[in-house]
């Protein structure tokens, strides 16, 4: 056979960083900073809630299309709850659909909502899934970069370039907020320039908030509650992040029925349905009180300034980010300009892995120079990381 086996629209995502880093923190023994995954799992509540659904015999089949009853409720209370003020609320029967996690929710929705040649604008640096959904979908992807100030110490959206980048071929926007890997979070002024635009040109709008609840500066706004959103906007959300069970993947979609009749019917054919037990526990996770919502929060934020200071002694230029658990730092005041050489060779000489941020980017010289490191781990592995990290 002398054609490729894996087709030319996936061609370009054949291997992914994270394996690569995560099999080297193994070999080396080092503190995997690397992917984002939380090192100790959520509520004890919530997994005996997964138990007793387990036990009782509730979600072992086949689970409704849409999701159980329950989560579905669940979710759409939850949105009353954290949005209602904005007006914002949506109907538990036709508004609200559940995925296995964010990522079969995006993947659903781009499928089912792009036409081959299609554009889609989304935010550069971006989340690995999203050119992958865009490329299988065979829409073309359409990068805005968001830019390093270091001033300001954090990143920034050029709304100009953001405007100059929407033509008659664009379909839809695909955001992020809070921003991952950037830590990001878009402002109220940025969201309703970003919404007159999208009414302005008459675009559907998919919302990636699987950080709404990690954001330490300021507020987490759904773009959804900006005016004349609503009706074009599919909102995405995740139990992953916020409850600290990624492996369970449950996620949801919040859109006007329109919009979920139409990515149901792509999801339909992914996975169906899943995660039957973990529905229930996740139900009752979002009824969690405030003090739950709040504690997580302020947790995460004392991780974020701890591995902030340790990499910034450590002679790191560090973006402290608003929201999510992810660090950007710039390796250039360390004497360094390639951020994959710099992470190949970390384990070695420090004991700790990291991602290069230019595997998030299409201009891959855009994000050359910078690193990422994941906080979601236990102060102590922290404190250890930046400790290791001194001897750079
Ligand atoms: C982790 C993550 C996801 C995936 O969420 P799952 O619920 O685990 O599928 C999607 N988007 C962003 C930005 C993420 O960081």
């Amino acid at each position: 056979m002398d054609r490729p086996l894996l087709n030319r629209r996936l061609a370009e995502f054949g291997t992914t960083i994270f394996a690569e880093m995560s099999a080297l923190a193994v070999r080396t023994g080092s503190i995997n900073l690397g992917q984002g995954f939380p090192d100790a799992d959520g509520p004890e509540e919530v997994r005996e809630a997964a138990v007793r659904a387990l036990r009782d015999g509730r979600g072992n089949q086949y689970p409704p299309g849409p999701g159980i009853p329950e989560l579905r409720t669940a979710v759409a209370a939850h949105q009353e709850r954290f949005y209602g003020h904005r007006g914002l609320s949506y109907d538990p029967d036709t508004e609200v659909l559940v995925t296995a996690g964010a990522t079969e929710a995006i993947a659903a929705t781009l499928l089912a909502l792009l036409e081959p040649d299609d554009e889609v604008i989304a935010l550069e640096p971006y989340y690995d899934s999203y050119a992958a959904c865009i490329a299988m979908a065979g829409a073309r992807r359409v990068p805005v970069t968001l830019r390093p100030d270091p001033e300001a110490g954090s990143y920034r959206l050029d709304l100009d370039e953001l405007r100059d980048a929407v033509t008659d071929r664009t379909r839809l926007l695909l955001l992020n907020t809070p921003h991952n890997p950037t830590g990001t979070v878009l402002s109220a002024g940025e969201l309703a320039e970003i919404a007159r635009l999208a009414v302005e040109r008459d675009l559907l709008v998919v919302t990636d908030e699987v950080y709404e609840h990690l954001v330490f500066e300021g507020e987490h706004l759904p773009l959804a509650s900006f005016p004349g959103m609503r009706e074009r906007t599919v909102t995405i959300s995740s139990a992953g992040k916020t409850f600290s069970f990624t492996g369970w993947k449950v996620g949801w979609v919040t859109a006007p029925a329109e919009l979920v009749t139409a990515v149901r019917a792509a999801k339909q054919f992914l996975t169906y349905v899943s995660a039957g037990p973990f529905q229930y526990a996740v139900a009752e996770a979002l009824a969690l009180p405030d003090s739950y919502y709040s504690g997580l929060r302020e947790d995460l934020r004392t991780k974020r300034d701890v591995l902030a200071r340790g990499l910034s002694d450590a002679g790191f230029r560090v973006y402290a980010p608003s929201g999510t658990y992810f660090i950007t730092t710039d390796i250039r005041p360390l004497g360094h300009d390639d951020g994959f050489a710099f992470c190949r060779a970390l384990p070695e000489r420090a004991g700790v892995v990291a991602i290069p941020n230019a595997v998030f980017y299409d201009h891959k010289d855009e994000g050359a120079p910078y690193v990422r490191f994941a906080f979601c781990k236990g102060v102590d592995v922290l404190r250890e990381a930046a400790d290791r990290l001194q001897k750079l």
